[in-house]
């Protein structure tokens, strides 16, 4: 029987014609081919193998933390000038606005779990600054429940399902954080009533981390974001949350969108705390411990802009569930700091998103950076923005790219170990072992000459300036080498 004839038989050329995948347009999608009245179904069906093949692939991994969540676009502002402190482009220039998109969630729950939750909540931010994409990856509360870098799966299965019943189970939790009592700090956060937040529009959110902020001339500071909710901090009771996680579980979901829907638009005031390398020496609290704060009186916040979540997403899924967040995820100016669950984070988060969304995942229009060139990344699946084309994926001498320069490092930098960013130099020594075969082939007759000649007769298929450079090349293997060569190739060219 046919649902959707009389529909689609009177509409106007501007209403959207139903097709398959492939663009082919559908008599009836409702309708499956048969044989006869009453026969099996026609293999030959591609609208109904199309629709039921979909359908069979419609979820991807969840999220195995921070699987239910809420998201919006927004702007940030700069409110302050702190070109003292950074030239992030981002931060450049009182009232600059930058496009965003947020996301915040629970942690612990699965895709469909309550929203009032007892758990710390994600706090994620994307900027799509004209430097590239720059990832805010918060949490809620100031601090978290370890300071080790391989505890975090560890300590995530103790706060999830008991592998045997499937069940939430308090004596694994406690269990878990009464003999790692470095989580005490968090605990202190999570079951005061911070740990039932009223909705994600009137909590807080921190980084946790320290982060670097450093100069083109190399000078750096540590800094901690604080974003404050302009909504006012609100919080549940127990009993309050618990009520709603039976009555309305997508209660968080639903406030953020309805409000955004109503026109209250909510914000969060930004903040940094600053902290040179000299103070950091001498600090009352290792300042990679993610389990500790800065207090505030020593190290003030100070104010640099705010963000507005002003449009609701078209699609759930598009966007909030395909929006792929990482603390790797920075801009010039911004760099991690050496706290081991902050490097940790760094390699995990997109290598969860490669597993959940493939390798091209910043691909996906709600992760797209605004300008992004990197030919050197080819094919994988759902490469779809062209793969670059005839650009060279290898650094071809044929087209020059520009790269940009890297920081200087910093006296302090030996504190911590410092970092370098460089390739070994060619020096005449990477020529002295390939001297030495080219001596040992002249042991045996013909050798020689036969290196020689494979070599040119596939080097003459070469253009012009890259034969006289792999000549150069030669000559530093061997004074007569790059002649010989260039005689021989030249003859075939
Ligand atoms: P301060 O008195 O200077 O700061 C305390 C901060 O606690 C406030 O600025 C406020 O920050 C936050 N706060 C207020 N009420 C609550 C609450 N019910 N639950 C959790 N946090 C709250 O002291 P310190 O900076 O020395 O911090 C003291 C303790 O406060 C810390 O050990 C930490 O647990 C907590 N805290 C500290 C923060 C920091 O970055 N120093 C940030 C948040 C909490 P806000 O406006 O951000 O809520």
């Amino acid at each position: 029987m046919s649902h959707g004839k009389g529909i689609s038989g009177s509409l106007q050329d501007d209403v959207p014609m139903y097709t398959t995948s492939n663009g082919c347009p559908v008599k009836d999608p409702e309708a499956s081919q048969r044989v006869g009245e009453n026969g099996p179904l026609l293999l030959q069906d591609f609208n109904l193998l199309d629709i039921l093949g979909h359908f069979d692939r419609e979820r991807i991994p969840e999220r195995v933390v921070h699987a239910k969540g809420a998201g919006a676009h927004g702007e940030f502002e700069v409110l302050d000038d702190i070109s003292d402190i950074t030239t992030i482009d981002m931060l450049k220039g009182v009232g600059k606005k930058t496009k965003m998109f947020g996301r915040f969630s629970t942690v612990g729950g699965e895709r469909g779990s309550a929203d009032t939750a007892r758990d710390p909540r994600g706090f994620s931010m994307k900027f799509y600054t004209e430097e590239g994409n720059w990832d805010w990856v918060f949490n809620n509360t100031p601090i978290f429940f370890l300071r080790e870098a391989t505890k975090f799966p560890i300590f995530i299965h103790s706060q999830k399902r008991c592998p045997q019943t499937n069940l939430k189970d308090a004596t694994m939790f406690w269990d878990y954080l009464s003999t790692h009592q470095e989580s005490v700090h968090q605990l202190m956060h999570l079951f005061s009533d911070r740990g039932t937040p009223f909705s994600f529009r009137h909590m807080n959110g921190y980084s946790g981390h320290t982060y670097k902020w450093i100069k083109p001339d190399g000078n750096f500071n540590y800094v901690q974001i604080h974003c404050k909710t302009d909504q006012g901090s609100k919080t549940f009771n127990a009993d309050e949350a618990a009520k709603l996680s039976a009555s309305n579980p997508d209660w968080n979901t639903e406030d953020l969108f309805r409000a955004i829907e109503r026109g209250e638009h909510p914000y969060w005031t930004c903040y940094v705390q600053v902290m040179s390398p000299e103070q950091a020496e001498s600090f009352r609290w290792n300042i990679f411990d993610l389990t500790k704060v800065w207090p505030q009186k020593e190290i003030p916040l100070r104010r640099f802009g705010r963000f507005t979540l002003n449009r609701n997403p078209a699609n759930y899924f598009a966007e909030v569930e395909q929006v792929a967040f990482s603390p790797s995820h920075l801009v010039p100016g911004v760099e991690p700091s050496a706290d081991p669950v902050l490097q940790s984070r760094l390699f995990s988060y997109p290598d969860t998103q490669f597993h959940r969304l493939g390798v091209n995942y910043q691909q996906i229009p709600v992760n797209c950076p605004l300008r992004a060139f990197n030919p050197y990344h080819r094919d994988g699946f759902m490469a779809i923005n062209g793969n670059y084309g005839a650009t060279p994926n290898y650094p071809s001498s044929f087209h020059p790219m520009r790269y940009t320069s890297t920081n200087a490092s910093q006296s302090h930098e030996k504190w911590v170990g410092s970092v370098v960013t460089k390739q070994t130099p060619i020096t005449d020594d990477d020529f002295v072992q390939a001297n030495g075969l080219w001596n040992v082939l002249g042991r045996q007759p013909g050798q020689q000459e036969n290196f020689v000649q494979n070599v040119a007769s596939h080097l003459c298929n070469a253009k012009a300036p890259v034969r006289e450079r792999t000549y150069q090349m030669f000559s530093r293997v061997n004074g007569d080498l790059g002649a010989t060569i260039k005689t021989a190739t030249e003859k075939q060219s």
